[in-house]
C-alpha cells in the first residue's frame, strides 16, 4: 500500500469507484482508493439501479445523460462488457393535469441538454407498457433511454479502468481517522497502515458521517429503510416479445421495471423509517435490513391497481436496505464547508443512475477548480449549519415520502419547519405572513389577504396574483416595509483590506467611508463566482453582503483567498443582524420620522452607508433598492429588531405602508433587470456574457480570473444575457425553460415573472449570441406552448434609475 499519494477516495460504491475513475480521465493517476470491505458491498450491490434521465434541472439532466452515455460504452467494451438494459423507455405516470403541466416543462429543460422527452396521454401509456390499466391515469412523461444496470459488474468495470490508468484500489481497508496536518494536506489513517495525501474524498454511503465525524464535520444526510419486491416469471413478459419499460408512479408511489422474466417493484410508503440514526452496527456489511411486508400495503395496494398481473404472481424475493436523503433531496457533491481540500459525494439516493455523473463532475472540481455545469443544486455548502441530524431526519422522511411527486413552484413543504428564524417571525405571522424557505430562514413571501387564503401550487398565475399586486401597488406608490432575514453579512477588516478586496472583484469597489457598491467575484477561469454588495462603514469597518444562501460558499470563497501574512480577517455577522427593507416614495418620510438625522438626497445620497437609530434600535443604513423605487436597507442586531419594526411600523401608518413580501420583490427586481446569484448569474458563463459589462474594469492592473477573462473575450461568446417579455397571461417561464427560434433550442430561461408595475410576463436567460438582439422575436417554452416573445432592453421600469436617486 503506498503512504503517500495525491488523493484518497474513502468508500468503493458507485460514488467512490466513479469519481475514482473520472480523475483518471481528468489526468490524475497517482490516487487511490480505500474500502473498508468490499467494493459495493454498502448500499450499491444490492440497488435496483435504475438509470433514468430525467432531471428538474439542466445540471442533474446532464450529468444523468453522462451516466447514461458512459454506462452504454463501458456495456459496448469487448474487454469487459456488463449488462446494461440501455433504452428500455421509462414511464413517469400522472393523474392530474398539474402533474403533466410539471412535465411538460421538465421536458423543456432537458431539450436544453439535447434530450428529447414526450408527454404522452393514458392510452399511449398502456400502449408502450401493456400491463398497466389506465383507471385514474391521465398520462405520463416518456424517457425512451430510461433502462437499468448492474451495480456490481458497473463498479468493476469503473475500478478496472482506473486501475489501468494508474489509479490503486485497496479493499478491506477500513479508514479509522483523518487528519490535517497544517499544510492543509491529509493523512488518513487505516487498518493497514497511514497514507498521506493533498486531498481526501469521502464517498461513504451510509457511513458518511462515521467518516464526516472523522473531520469534525457533520453531514445533513440520513438514511432511510427502502425495499423492492422481484417476482416470479409472468406469462405476458414472456410472450411480450420485447422488455417491459419502467414505471415510477407519484399517485402510489412506487416503481417498477423488468428483472428476467418478471418485475422488480420498489415502494416509498407513507408509514417510512429512518435507520442508523443511533450509528450503524460496525457488521453491517454486504447486508440487509429485516422485510418488513405490512409496512408497504398502502402503496401495495396502488401498484396493484395499476399493474393487476401483480396480483397473481408469486414473490420470490424482498431487499430491504439502506438509502441516503439529504435536506433537499439532492446529493452533496463538492467541497466540504469549511474544510481545506476536503471533498464529498454523498447522500446519492438514486447513486447508480446518478453516480457516473456525479462523479464526472466532483472530479473536474478537484482537479480543474469548477466544473462544466454550475454545480450549486449539488453544492454542499447550500445548507448554512442548519442540517443537523434531527431536521435531516424530518426532511429525509418527507422526502421519502414524496419520492416521486416534484416540487411545484413556491412549494416549501413543512417538515422540519421553522429551522431558522428572527424576533420578528411570530409578529409577522400575526400580521398574516406566508414565508417561503431561503437557506433555512422563514422569509416572508407575502401577506395572506384572510387568515383562511391558501396557494394552489401550480406552474400557471395563482390567487397570489393580486395579492402580490397590491404590495407592489403599495412600494410603487406609498411606501412597504420587508424582513429579510438571513442575509449574508461579514465584516472584513485590517490593514490590507481595502486592497485585498479590489484584487477579489473585477471591478472597481467604492474605498470610500460611507459609501455602498455592488461588485462581482470571478472564478480562476474568468467566469462568475458571486456578487457582494461593499459597505464602507464610518467608522473604517467593512461589510460584505451577499445573498442567504451564499454564506458558507462566499466564506470558504474569501477565506481560501486570505492572504498569508493575517493582515486581512473575515467574520461572519450573518446571525445577529437582520434587514428591514423600506421601500417606496415615502420611505424618506417614514424615515425621518423615526431617526434624527438628515435622509435627504443631498445628505444621503444614493449608494450612501451611516449608523443611525431607528427610534431607540441602533441600525446601518444603507440607500440601496433592489426595487427600484426610493429605498432604504436597514440592518438592526436581532435583539432590538422589534423596537426597530415597531417605530417603522408605527411611524409607517400616516403614509398608507404595508408589508411586502419576497415574491413583490421578485417582480421589481425582474423589471429592474436585476440579477439573482445562482439563477441567473452561474459558473457557465464570464461577466460579459452575463451582461455585467460594466462592472468589469479590464484596465484594473490585477484581479482574480483576469487573465482567464482576456482570454476567454478573445473567443466569440458562449450565450448572451438577455431580458424577454412575453406575448401570454395565463403563466410565468420557469427557470431551465427553452427558449427557441424557428423550433430550435437557442437559449435557457434562468427567473421568470410577472412584472406588475408594467404589466408585462418577462423572462431573463440566456440566448445564442446572434439572437441577443433588442427587438428580436423568440419564442419561450411556456408549460409545454412556445409562446411568442420579445428581446428587450434590460430594465423595463425606471431605466434612469431617477426613483431610486430621489
Ligand atoms: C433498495 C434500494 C433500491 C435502489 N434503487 C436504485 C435505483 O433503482 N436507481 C438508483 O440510481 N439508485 C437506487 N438506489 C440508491 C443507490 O443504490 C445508492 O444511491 C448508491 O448505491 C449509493 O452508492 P454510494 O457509493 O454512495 O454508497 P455505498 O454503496 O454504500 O458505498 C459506500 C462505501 O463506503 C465504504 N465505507 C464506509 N465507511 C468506510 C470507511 N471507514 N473506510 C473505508 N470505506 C468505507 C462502504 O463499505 C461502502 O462500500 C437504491 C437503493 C436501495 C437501498
Amino acid at each position: 500500500m503506498k503512504s503517500q499519494t495525491k488523493l484518497v477516495v474513502i468508500g468503493g460504491g458507485i460514488a467512490g469507484c466513479s469519481t475514482l475513475y473520472h480523475l483518471t480521465q481528468e489526468g490524475w493517476s497517482d490516487v487511490v482508493l480505500v474500502e473498508r470491505n468490499e467494493l459495493t458491498s454498502g448500499t450499491t450491490w444490492h440497488s435496483a439501479a435504475q438509470v433514468t434521465n430525467f432531471g428538474m434541472n439542466q445540471t442533474m439532466v446532464g450529468l444523468k445523460s453522462h451516466s447514461i452515455a458512459l454506462y452504454k460504452e463501458l456495456s459496448e467494451d469487448p474487454d469487459y462488457p456488463i449488462n446494461y438494459h440501455h433504452a428500455d423507455g421509462g414511464i413517469r405516470l400522472a393523474n392530474t393535469e398539474e402533474q403533466l403541466e410539471g412535465y411538460r416543462h421538465f421536458t423543456s429543460v432537458a431539450r436544453g441538454m439535447g434530450v428529447e422527452f414526450e408527454v404522452i396521454d393514458a392510452a399511449e401509456c398502456a400502449r408502450r407498457h401493456p400491463l398497466i390499466s389506465t383507471e385514474n391515469l391521465l398520462g405520463g412523461l416518456w424517457d425512451p433511454l430510461d433502462g437499468d444496470i448492474d451495480p456490481a459488474q458497473l463498479c468493476q468495470a469503473l475500478a478496472r479502468r482506473a486501475r489501468k490508468a494508474g489509479a490503486e484500489v485497496y479493499r478491506n481497508t477500513p479508514v479509522t481517522g483523518l487528519t490535517q496536518q497544517k499544510d492543509d494536506s491529509w493523512t488518513v489513517h487505516t487498518e493497514k497502515g497511514d497514507i498521506n495525501c493533498e486531498i481526501v474524498v469521502n464517498a461513504c454511503g451510509y457511513r458518511v458521517n462515521e467518516v464526516g465525524a472523522m473531520m469534525g464535520v457533520h453531514h445533513p444526510v440520513m438514511s432511510m429503510e427502502h425495499q423492492y419486491m422481484l417476482t416470479e416469471p409472468i406469462q405476458q413478459i414472456v410472450e411480450a416479445g420485447h422488455r417491459m419499460p419502467l414505471l415510477r408512479c407519484p399517485i402510489s408511489d412506487y416503481y417498477c421495471r423488468q428483472e428476467k422474466q418478471g418485475l422488480l417493484v420498489g415502494f416509498y410508503e407513507q408509514d417510512c423509517k429512518t435507520w442508523g440514526m443511533d450509528g450503524i452496527d460496525p457488521n453491517f456489511v454486504n447486508a440487509l435490513c429485516p422485510d418488513d411486508l405490512d409496512r408497504i400495503t398502502d402503496v401495495l395496494e396502488g401498484a396493484f391497481e395499476r399493474m393487476p398481473v401483480l396480483m397473481d404472481v408469486g414473490i420470490h424475493t424482498v431487499v430491504n436496505g439502506p438509502i441516503t436523503y439529504t435536506i433537499d433531496g439532492a446529493p452533496l457533491v463538492g467541497r466540504i464547508p469549511g474544510k481545506r481540500n476536503a471533498f464529498c459525494i454523498i447522500g446519492l439516493r438514486a447513486g447508480l443512475g446518478e453516480g457516473g455523473g456525479h462523479g464526472w463532475l466532483l472530479a473536474q472540481q478537484i482537479v480543474q477548480g469548477e466544473a462544466c455545469y454550475d454545480t450549486w443544486c449539488l453544492d454542499p455548502r447550500r445548507f448554512a449549519g442548519h442540517g443537523n441530524v434531527e431536521l435531516t431526519a424530518l426532511k429525509a422522511i418527507e422526502d421519502y415520502q414524496n419520492e416521486f411527486r416534484f416540487h411545484f413552484p413556491h412549494e416549501h413543504r413543512p417538515a422540519g419547519r421553522p429551522a431558522k428564524t428572527t424576533p420578528l417571525t411570530p409578529i409577522l405571522v400575526a400580521e398574516g405572513a406566508k414565508f417561503d424557505v431561503v437557506n433555512g430562514w422563514e422569509r416572508m413571501a407575502y401577506i395572506k389577504p384572510s387568515p383562511d387564503f391558501t396557494e394552489t401550487h401550480s406552474f400557471r398565475f395563482n390567487e397570489t396574483f393580486d395579492v402580490i399586486a397590491a404590495e407592489v401597488d403599495a412600494v410603487q406608490n406609498a411606501v412597504g416595509l420587508a424582513e429579510v432575514d438571513g442575509f449574508n453579512r461579514y465584516e472584513i477588516s485590517g490593514v490590507s483590506a481595502k486592497d485585498w478586496l479590489d484584487k477579489m472583484f473585477c471591478g472597481r469597489v467604492t474605498r470610500k467611508t460611507g459609501k455602498v457598491g455592488l461588485g462581482y467575484l470571478l472564478n480562476h477561469t474568468g467566469n462568475v463566482k458571486g456578487e457582494a454588495t461593499i459597505a464602507n462603514l464610518p467608522d473604517g469597518r467593512i461589510w460584505y453582503g451577499s445573498a442567504a444562501a451564499a454564506e458558507f460558499h462566499d466564506m470558504d470563497w474569501l477565506r481560501s483567498h486570505l492572504p498569508d501574512d493575517g493582515s486581512v480577517s473575515v467574520r461572519s455577522l450573518t446571525n445577529d443582524h437582520t434587514i428591514l427593507v423600506l421601500a417606496g416614495p415615502r420611505a424618506r418620510d417614514v424615515l425621518s420620522s423615526v431617526s434624527r438625522e438628515d435622509w435627504s438626497s443631498e445628505a444621503f445620497p444614493w449608494l450612501s452607508v451611516r449608523d443611525a437609530f431607528i427610534g431607540i434600535a441602533p441600525a446601518i443604513v444603507m440607500s440601496v433598492s433592489f426595487s427600484g423605487e426610493l429605498a432604504y436597507e436597514i440592518h438592526v442586531p436581532n435583539n432590538q429588531l422589534y423596537a426597530a419594526y415597531l417605530a417603522l411600523r408605527q411611524a409607517g401608518e400616516a403614509h398608507g405602508m404595508r408589508l411586502f413580501g419576497s415574491r413583490a420583490v421578485e417582480s421589481m427586481r425582474l423589471e429592474k433587470g436585476y440579477r439573482h446569484w445562482k439563477s441567473d448569474l452561474i459558473t457557465e458563463y464570464n461577466p460579459f456574457e452575463s451582461a455585467l459589462d460594466r462592472f468589469v474594469k479590464l484596465d484594473k492592473a490585477e484581479f482574480l480570473g483576469k487573465d482567464a477573462l482576456v482570454e476567454a473575450i478573445k473567443s466569440e461568446p458562449r450565450r448572451l444575457f438577455v431580458s424577454l417579455v412575453l406575448n401570454c397571461t395565463h403563466a410565468p417561464a420557469h427557470a431551465g425553460a427553452s427558449i427557441l427560434k424557428d423550433g430550435k433550442v437557442v437559449g435557457t430561461v434562468t427567473s421568470a415573472d410577472w412584472g406588475h408595475r408594467i404589466g408585462k410576463n418577462i423572462a431573463m436567460g440566456f440566448v445564442e449570441p446572434e439572437f441577443a438582439v433588442e427587438g428580436n422575436e423568440l419564442f419561450v417554452d411556456v408549460i409545454g406552448t412556445a409562446v411568442p416573445s420579445k428581446v428587450t432592453q434590460p430594465c423595463l421600469y425606471d431605466p434612469e434609475n431617477t426613483l431610486v436617486r430621489a
